[in-house]
């Protein structure tokens, strides 16, 4: 099935700074100096109702990578020592005695997701450790997901093993692109064959999810290269593929500022790579899940999308909606459905939060009814496609978000009315921009003047 062509005259109208949408309100939003303890009380009703019906989602972050890949924008502390690991380790594990204090009942986990940094960069006996001590005394929820972040360069068998043993079922790599010459301009250097060993270990380890990440928008990117690339990744089979848009934001990301502006691709020539990209993949079978992700319609992914199930947070799309996401670890965002808070963001605030014996929050957000209602009409465009208007809302729907529908209609990538909305096939390229119509913070603050808050371009 070819994708379906977009306008020169389109992209360049929407090439604009917009936010991803894995929360709202975005973070730029939030207010420094969360207060820790307004923070607990919201954490601890949410805690307490969803326990016994949903269960709860942990992430942990696992910081430490060995060498930069200079495209990086997480939070990540580079380092060829091992000897980091025992005392972030011992850190974390502090920190969720802290919330276990808070929780005052046996939690029920059912989503854990290790994330980075690199997560294999700890030692298989040490991931052991950590996660046999905070798995100590709780309930595993009889539907529990358990996922890894891998790197192909440092993914063992014993990793493998261990992870699997305690429960994991699914791994993530980051694959990114396989021209050497990107590769190399990204100092991110994995040959395909490192990719086919690690995604062979895993599924022989018992792995029943393999997902890879894919970026298009990188330096000295091409049509030939990103073809080449996957082509190769898809005789893996991979069930899952979240090819992600490259986010340029020198302004936080130092590393970011190595590239050579002149050998990024135009927002033409990004939008020609994703196509392309999007094109080979459903030939081989992929299903469009939403904004980047792509799944076989074996995967619980696509499975979720046809049944309406699909959430998305902090991780991306998820089957699982929990309630309560709790993140653990130096810059972790949680959330508590009606509140966001996030940690230190530098390893030495953390420790000095964990080391007195207080959680590290230091920023946050308190939902109001408005934000909630929005943030649901956001959910529901970037997940299911389509939304409905509730009547109390239309006043400000009126106001704010159906001028923005108005234009977006003209342009073909939406349908609207007073009752819902759907997006158009066209609009599925612009589903960020879609989601925007209803950032009533954004807009409000567009209205208003305000220095604008810094965002990735939407292409
Ligand atoms: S992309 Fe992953 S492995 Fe590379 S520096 Fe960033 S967090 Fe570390």
């Amino acid at each position: 099935m070819k994708a379906e062509p977009v306008s020169p005259l389109l992209i360049r109208k929407y090439n604009q700074p917009v936010p991803r949408y894995t929360s709202y309100p975005t973070v730029p939003y939030w207010h420094d100096g969360a207060d820790a303890e307004a923070w607990k009380e919201r954490f601890a009703r949410q805690f307490h109702e969803e326990n016994h019906t949903h269960g709860i989602s942990l992430y942990l972050h696992l910081p430490f990578c060995e060498s930069l890949c200079t495209y990086c924008g997480c939070n990540k502390k580079i380092t060829t020592n091992h000897s980091v690991e025992d005392p972030y380790m011992q850190a974390l594990l502090k920190e969720w005695k802290l919330y276990r204090k808070v929780m005052q009942q046996t939690p029920v986990i059912r989503e854990l997701h290790l994330g980075g940094g690199t997560p294999t960069f700890f030692s298989p006996q040490n991931l052991k450790r950590m996660l046999t001590e905070l798995l100590r005394g709780v309930v595993v929820h009889p539907q529990r997901q358990f996922s890894v972040e891998g790197h192909p360069n440092n993914t063992t068998p014993g990793h493998l093993k261990v992870l699997f043993d305690l429960g994991f079922r699914r791994i993530s790599y980051g694959v990114q692109d396989l021209d050497p010459e990107v590769q190399r301009v990204i100092n991110r250097i994995q040959p395909f064959e490192n990719v086919q060993r690690a995604t062979e270990a895993a599924r022989k380890a018992g792995f029943t999810s393999v997902n890879f990440d894919l970026i298009y928008g990188l330096p000295l990117q091409t049509v030939a290269g990103m073809t080449e690339t996957i082509r190769s990744v898809i005789t893996l089979k991979p069930d899952r593929i979240a090819f992600y848009s490259y986010a340029h934001v020198p302004w936080t990301s130092r590393a970011q500022r190595l590239f050579d502006e002149s050998h990024l691709p135009s927002a033409e020539q990004k939008l020609e790579l994703y196509r392309l990209g999007k094109e080979l993949l459903t030939e081989a079978g992929y299903e469009d899940v939403g904004m980047d992700h792509f799944a076989l319609p074996t995967d619980e992914l696509s499975k979720a999308r046809a049944e309406g199930r699909l959430h998305r947070n902090f991780m991306g799309y998820t089957t699982q909606d929990t309630g309560l996401l709790l993140g653990l670890g130096v810059s972790s965002i949680s959330d508590a459905g009606s509140a966001f808070a996030q940690n230190a963001k530098t390893l030495q605030d953390y420790y000095a939060h964990i080391n007195e014996g207080k959680l590290a929050v230091v920023k946050g957000y308190f939902l109001t009814d408005e934000d909630l209602a929005f943030r649901s009409y956001i959910l529901d465009a970037s997940c299911r496609g389509r939304v409905s208007f509730r009547p109390e809302h239309l006043p400000l729907l009126r106001l704010y978000t159906f001028p923005v529908l108005k234009q977006l209609a003209g342009d073909g990538l939406v349908d609207w009315n007073e009752a819902g909305m759907t997006i158009t096939a066209l609009g599925r390229h612009f589903i960020r921009n879609i989601c925007a119509a209803f950032d009533l913070l954004k807009l409000r603050s567009e209205e208003n003047g305000e220095a604008a808050r810094r965002f990735s371009q939407a292409i």
